[in-house]
């Protein structure tokens, strides 16, 4: 479609959006990007973090768990560890995952540390996203 974008986020866990929409933003790993239809082709990392797209008058707010993002002038395709849309985020299950994280962290022999702060950082997104909805 003239002056869209189709925006797809894949996950090994199925597909969480497939839109065409007008402008998106996201989180890479170098920084954050904006991309607009007709915008040069790049692939880039990414960190956890939200993408947030517009389309019309509506903006839509995604959690991504890292990935990759692959641009075109019409497409924006994001293959992620995890996203869900932040209506769909389920703030009880991410205050226990932080929860469960923040004990492991005090077990300092065993623990993974980089394991633990990343799903405190995933879980607290979440929770900040979560009372986020599409606003129209
Ligand atoms: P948990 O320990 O609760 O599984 P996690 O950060 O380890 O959290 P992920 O590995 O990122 O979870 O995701 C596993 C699957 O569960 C994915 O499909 C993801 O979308 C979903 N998921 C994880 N946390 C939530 C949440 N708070 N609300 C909705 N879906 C979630």
């Amino acid at each position: 479609m003239e002056n869209k974008l189709r925006l797809e986020i894949v996950t090994p866990y199925g597909q969480i959006l497939s839109e065409d929409v007008d402008e998106v933003t996201s989180a890479g790993t170098d920084g954050e990007f904006g991309v607009l239809p007709g915008h040069v082709p790049f692939i880039t990392t990414l960190k956890t973090g939200v993408l947030i797209y517009k389309k019309g008058s509506e903006m839509g707010y995604v959690f991504i768990s890292s990935g990759y993002a692959e641009v075109s002038s019409d497409r924006v395709i994001i293959l992620a560890d995890s996203a869900e849309k932040a209506e769909d985020i389920d703030v009880e299950r991410a205050l226990a995952a932080r929860r469960r994280a923040e004990e492991r962290l005090k077990e300092v022999e065993k623990i993974d540390f980089a394991r633990a702060t990343a799903a405190i950082e995933r879980a607290t997104i979440r929770i900040q996203l979560a009372g986020k909805r599409v606003v129209k």
